[in-house]
């Protein structure tokens, strides 16, 4: 449909487009309760993007942007995903290659995934954060990789979750991100910002959302012979949630603008993602209680955007973990 990769240049086969047409089609999606996944597909193109060579861009970008190949960010493995530091996946130099070995968890796409960005350390011998590099894997008929059967979740049904094993897996040593070892964790604390407002754009989206169709609802369904608008209670929580998205869309108005000149800041980009999911999940929440016994309804989209908006609070950096950067600048 010509929608994946928006904001990457037309030379790589991107829309050309800025973060704004990004939020667009992110926004559409959210509204329709589609959540397959196409964030992370730019998600990885950004990373692409901004520390691929010329060579690296010409080959995977225009793929991507064709769709013929999905990405995915493997970064949170078993015994790691807040403390991304403490990452046990290795990538060995051995010649031309890189001999990778490891397992990933809670992998986004991992399912249909060609083309993965993933987090190693390619340097055993020094603490924490400093070994780790990004290392982009094609897929097809690789040898020692492989993938869990799709995770089971309470909600994303429209996207698949999965574990990846590498087991002695080769990749080129040429598709390493960058210009040197040892760079991964900036390159990803640099490219959060973008996931986190992703996250931040479907959360907005979710809430207006939310309140629109709860107040079509309400305006529907009677009780004691009037419609449950006509309760004050049930005026005063659509106001009380229709005023936090506004609140909620000015701020996200305002960080996407700040992207878009190429000064959204970390923090404050932590703080939008933070923010805006809690509001989300509080409105869905409220929104759901106003459809009573059928808002638990599956069929009922107010349901699976309950169900569906949780994870916002977990992934993309837990709100406590952005919680914590936050309070770190003050
Ligand atoms: C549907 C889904 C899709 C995902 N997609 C991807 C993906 O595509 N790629 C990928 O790499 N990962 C992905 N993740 C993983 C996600 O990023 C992690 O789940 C998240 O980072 C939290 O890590 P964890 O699950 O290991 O929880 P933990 O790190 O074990 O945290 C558990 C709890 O402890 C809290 N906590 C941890 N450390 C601190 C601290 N220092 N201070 C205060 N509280 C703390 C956390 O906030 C959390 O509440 C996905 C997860 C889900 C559920």
């Amino acid at each position: 449909m010509g929608i994946l990769l928006p904001d990457v240049p037309e030379e790589y086969g991107g829309g050309g487009g800025t973060f704004a047409h990004e939020a667009v089609v992110l926004e559409e999606l959210a509204q329709a309760g589609v959540h397959f996944g196409c964030s992370v597909q730019s998600v990885v193109a950004h990373y692409v993007l901004a520390y691929g060579n010329e060579e690296q861009k010409r080959n995977w970008l225009p793929r991507m942007a064709r769709g013929e190949l999905v990405g995915a960010i493997a970064m949170s493995e078993p015994g790691a995903g807040s403390d991304l530091p403490g990452i046990r996946a290795t990538a060995r130099r051995d010649g031309d290659d890189y001999v990778i070995n490891g397992s990933k968890t809670f992998v986004t796409n991992g399912w249909h995934a060609g083309l993965i960005c993933l987090a190693v350390k390619t340097d055993t011998g020094v603490p924490g954060a400093r070994g780790m590099s990004l290392i982009v894997v094609e897929t097809k008929d690789l040898p020692g990789y492989h993938v869990g059967q799709p995770l089971e979740k309470v909600g994303m049904h429209t996207q698949d979750t999965c574990e990846l094993f590498f087991d002695d897996v080769r990749a080129p040593a040429s598709n390493l991100l960058g210009p040197a070892e040892g760079k991964g964790f900036s390159q990803m604390v640099e490219q959060l910002p973008y996931e986190r407002l992703t996250v931040g754009v479907s959360a907005v989206a979710t809430m207006e959302h939310a309140v629109a169709i709860t107040t079509e609802y309400v305006r529907r369904r009677m009780a004691f012979g009037q419609p449950l608008l006509d309760f004050q209670n049930t005026r005063f929580t659509l106001a009380e949630c229709k005023t936090e998205a506004r609140i909620g869309r000015i701020f996200l108005d305002h960080c996407i603008e700040r992207y878009i000149a190429g000064q959204l800041d970390e923090i404050t980009s932590a703080m939008a993602k933070y923010w805006l999911t809690e509001c989300e999940c509080r409105i869905v929440d409220e929104c759901l209680q106003l459809h009573g016994g059928y808002g638990y309804m599956a069929e009922y989209p107010i349901a699976r955007m309950w169900t569906d908006s949780r994870v916002h609070r977990i992934y993309a950096g837990t709100n406590e973990i952005l919680k914590e950067l936050i309070g770190w600048s003050l």
